[in-house]
């Protein structure tokens, strides 16, 4: 870990898109640092973290980019050479999974056709506020031929297996 003169076998480009607010930042800081902030202020400008991992004896370095509060401008170039994208609604504002639809299509306006996507419902910790069933979620899912699963990046629930299901995919996919 840390070490510079580390191999690395594959750079995968990963995307976290869906409106502002959803948790995409805490995500994105959980996965990469193990932190999350419960004040996180949108950050200015497109940003990416990174983080390396072992598949089948290849090192992997997961570069992920986060919208940091542009997600109205975001452009193609946010997408460009992207082999993964997670599309993020929050399962406490039914305004944020009924968006998801518009987010699928630019997504699919501007990323590669291959590009493997995860539906994610964060905020599942939020259960006595839920606005969206897990069962219309994943419907909606299976519908657009999407991964799916629900996170806490507060409780650290799912975030690793979100990742880790897009990353193994991809990692078949060029193997
Ligand atoms: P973004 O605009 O999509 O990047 O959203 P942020 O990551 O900035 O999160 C927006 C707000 O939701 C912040 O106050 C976070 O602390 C909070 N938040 C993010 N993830 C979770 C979560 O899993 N559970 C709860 N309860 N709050 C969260
Ligand atoms: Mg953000």
């Amino acid at each position: 870990y840390g070490d510079p003169s580390q191999k690395i076998d594959y750079v995968f480009k990963l995307v976290l898109i869906g409106d502002s607010g959803v948790g995409k930042s805490q995500i994105l800081s959980r996965y990469a640092r193990n932190e999350f902030s419960l004040d996180s202020k949108a950050t200015i400008g497109v940003e990416f973290q990174t983080r390396t991992l072992v598949m089948d004896h290849k090192s992997v370095k997961a570069q992920i980019w986060d919208t940091a509060g542009q997600e109205r401008a975001v452009t193609s170039a946010y997408y460009r050479g992207a082999v993964g994208a997670m599309l993020v609604y929050d399962v406490s504002r039914r305004q944020t999974f009924d968006h998801i639809p518009r987010w699928l299509e630019e997504l699919r306006n501007h990323a590669d056709k291959n590009i493997v996507i995860i539906l994610v419902g964060n905020k599942s910790d939020l259960e006595d506020q839920r606005a969206i069933s897990t069962e219309d979620a994943k419907g909606f899912a299976e519908k657009e031929g999407l991964f799916f699963l629900e996170t806490s990046a507060l409780n650290a629930v799912n975030v690793e297996s979100a990742f880790s299901t897009v990353l193994t995919e991809i990692f078949n996919f060029v193997n």
